[in-house]
């Protein structure tokens, strides 16, 4: 996990061996396990600690407010949802060096929930909740609706589903954290109107550089302005089939 803990460093995240030992884990689980449940395409050693474990810890880069300090250093209890996190990115790494995140891991595949699960287990994660559900039904439960201060998602969706598969779970003041590529303007200016109408507003879009990645990647940062209305999000495959304009 060299890569890993010298791309942490960079990203002003020194790990403890103990994390280290966490990822490794991580690694071996999600290697064994991708033989026969589909989670990745990615299986290169060093590979998956910069595209998969690094990329992830990028997010925090988005988190807490310039000038404080960062917030999983200080023990934080921040409530998360990671929406469609397939084999747990970026919640779990997130996690790993964020003790005191309370961490809701939402994904709609089975097999990828069967995984998680075995992974938080074998982690020995405390706080860490796995929901096997699409996000537009677990987005009109009480449980979780508006009730977390941050949505995480990484290759979700384009901008305006990923809008109204994410701001429903969080609650007004809180925020949502999309992990994109390229310069992601154009489709966030697309998505403007969906986004507002949902009760969100674009705060910033941040590149990033992932150590060992050439191209920036970029943090779309919603924040939380308004309730969602209730008719939303729509009904399982509506956000995806025709996305709000
Ligand atoms: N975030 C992970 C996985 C991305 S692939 C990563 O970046 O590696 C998208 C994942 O979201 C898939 O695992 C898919 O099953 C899940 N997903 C897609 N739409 C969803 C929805 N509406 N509700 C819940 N999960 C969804």
């Amino acid at each position: 996990m060299q890569r890993l803990a010298d791309g942490a460093r960079t990203l002003g995240i020194p790990l403890s061996d103990d994390q280290l030992s966490a990822f490794q884990i991580y690694y071996e689980t999600l290697i064994a396990w991708n033989a026969r449940v589909n989670l990745t395409r990615i299986t290169d050693y060093q590979a998956v600690q910069v595209k998969h474990f690094l990329d992830s810890l990028s997010c925090l880069a988005g988190i807490g407010r310039a000038g404080s300090p960062p917030p999983w250093q200080t023990g934080t209890k921040l409530q998360a949802i990671d929406v469609g996190t397939g084999a747990g990115f970026p919640g779990l790494p997130l996690k790993i060096v964020w003790p005191a995140l309370r961490l809701t891991l939402l994904e709609a595949t089975g097999k990828k929930v069967e995984f998680l699960r075995t992974l938080v287990a074998r982690l020995e994660l405390a706080g860490v909740t796995v929901v096997k559900a699409r996000a537009e039904e677990a987005g009109r439960d009480p449980a979780h609706r508006e009730r977390y201060d941050l949505a995480l998602a990484r290759a979700l969706a384009g901008m305006a589903t990923l809008a109204e598969l994410t701001l429903p779970f969080v609650r007004v003041g809180g925020s949502v954290i999309a992990q994109k590529g390229e310069d992601p303007s154009a489709e966030v200016a697309a998505a403007q109107k969906a986004i507002e109408t949902l009760g969100g507003r674009v705060r910033q879009v941040l590149p990033v550089m992932v150590p060992g990645l050439d191209a920036a990647r970029h943090l779309v940062v919603l924040e939380k302005v308004s309730p969602t209305p209730p008719r939303y999000p729509r009904r399982p495959g509506m956000p995806a089939k025709r996305p709000l304009t």
